[in-house]
């Protein structure tokens, strides 16, 4: 098909982030105008069901009048101001004061950025600045995961443990390590019992910290349920077991709620539901439901006390962002979270979840699945070419690309992680659209076991 013209514009104008570029100029783009609740309209008036709140993001969803409402009075009362040198905003001192009540953990102070992968970075430099103060300058080192998300900034994609993210940028960056991923059906072993695996990564954690030595890891940092990895559901019990050999060893937890964060697993925080108690936590998607960019990080009084007393030392506490406080976005976020308490979207979500998992299961059946995997309204449909014996399509093979397009055929946005479909629709959406979703996942899911025969 020849490219419409705004498709053309695109594609002679933009650098995409994430996209096949080598491809773009022949596929076009698919260029978003407008949406209304769970629904998003191309510019030929298609409409999508968007399965993924944009990129796990848009919470509730879109056109939502009121947080319509609240960016226009914003922004005609004051569009912008920042937190630098003492100057504040009565917005981002509100959703402070609300993130410090919500929060799943004694958090003391919210430091604001744009961006998740900005408040990672600053995870990183907190983590440092903080043993900096206890007098402890050797353990700066940061344990991620293989298949961790945590952004794209040079520390930030340090942290995050996926290939390309590294691959021509030499990444990591030194003092970023990684240890297991989580994942049984992918890393268990033949004959491995769920406990078993558990007890084998967290033994390699353990044997990690040991041959580094604890006094040189500041922290560990992970996704309660990861995302971009491929939505990985951790096994029961890994948590407390990871918890329990970072106390022993006085390293931080840090919690990245960048996806998991507001709900998406039926509990405020992806935390609550895996069942850990983190030093401090990185947020940033749901925190507006994605109408402004924002991010933040909640700290603890320990860590608070710690960068007092080290700025003291040095004058000022040398780090900020222009847009971070935002007052548009921090309004935003003041209002998001009012609107998840007072339209109770927590127990919509865990009210669905039955629905969700249901058919995610009906799913798996599928002789083109080999795993699903599910918390809240977060969940990932793993491909593979023989169900049996799990073995992957080739690499480069692009199946996951593949079934993406046949979804928007279909009407229905998803998003592709290597071979695994992402799923994260809105939190608003209702029984009728989520058994709509599942129809149109059903059938592209057909279509793409049709595609991959022919
Ligand atoms: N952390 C997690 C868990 C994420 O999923 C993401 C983005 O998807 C980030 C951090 C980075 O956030 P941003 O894209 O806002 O920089």
């Amino acid at each position: 098909m020849p490219l419409t013209n705004v498709q053309t514009r695109d594609v002679e104008a933009l650098l995409h982030p994430y996209t096949a570029l080598h491809k773009l100029r022949e596929t076009g783009p698919l260029v978003l105008d407008h949406g209304k609740g769970v629904y998003v309209y191309d510019t030929q008036g298609k409409e999508y069901i968007e399965g993924m709140s944009g990129l796990w993001c848009a919470g509730l969803g879109f056109g939502d009048e009121e947080l319509i409402e609240t960016a226009k009075e914003q922004l005609s009362r004051l569009p912008y101001y920042h937190l630098f040198g003492g100057k504040s905003v009565e917005p981002a001192i509100e959703l402070a004061e609300k993130l410090k009540e919500i929060a799943p953990f004694e958090a003391s102070k919210v430091f604001f950025t744009s961006s998740g992968s900005e408040a990672n970075d600053t995870q990183v430099k907190l983590a440092w600045y903080f043993n900096n103060a206890k007098g402890r300058p050797e353990k700066k080192k940061i344990v991620s995961r293989v298949k961790a998300y945590h952004g794209v900034t040079i520390v930030s994609a340090s942290l995050t443990g996926l290939p390309n993210n590294h691959r021509d940028f030499d990444l990591p960056v030194d003092r970023i390590l990684h240890t297991d991923c989580p994942h049984y059906y992918r890393f268990g072993e033949a004959g491995e019992s769920e406990a078993d695996f558990t007890a084998r990564i967290v033994g390699n954690l353990k044997a990690m910290i040991e041959r580094e030595g604890p006094e040189t890891i500041a922290a560990f940092i992970a996704e309660p349920i990861m995302g971009a990895g491929g939505v990985i559901v951790p096994p029961k019990g890994y948590y407390e077991q990871v918890q329990a050999l970072l106390a022993e060893h006085d390293i931080l937890f840090i919690d990245d709620e960048v996806i998991n964060g507001f709900g998406r697993t039926g509990n405020w925080w992806g935390c609550e539901t895996m069942n850990f108690t983190p030093d401090s936590i990185s947020c940033a998607k749901q925190l507006t439901s994605a109408y402004a960019p924002l991010g933040a990080v909640m700290v603890s009084q320990e860590l608070y006390d710690a960068f007092v007393a080290e700025s003291q030392k040095i004058g000022v506490f040398g780090h900020g962002f222009t847009y971070g406080g935002h007052p548009l976005s921090c309004a935003l976020g003041v209002k998001s979270i009012e609107i998840y308490q007072k339209r109770n979207i927590l127990a919509h979500v865990r009210s669905l979840a039955p629905q969700f998992e249901e058919r995610l299961k009906r799913i798996a059946d599928h002789p083109l699945v080999g795993e699903v995997r599910y918390s809240g309204l977060v969940g990932g449909v793993e491909l593979v070419a023989d169900k049996t014996t799990k073995r992957p399509f080739q690499p480069g093979h692009g199946i996951g690309a593949l079934c993406a397009r046949h979804g928007e055929s279909n009407g229905l946005i998803v998003r592709a992680i290597g071979d695994t479909i992402a799923l994260c629709p809105p939190m608003i959406i209702t029984s009728d659209e989520l058994d709509a979703l599942f129809d149109r996942l059903e059938k592209t899911l057909d279509d793409t076991e049709r595609s991959v025969a022919e």
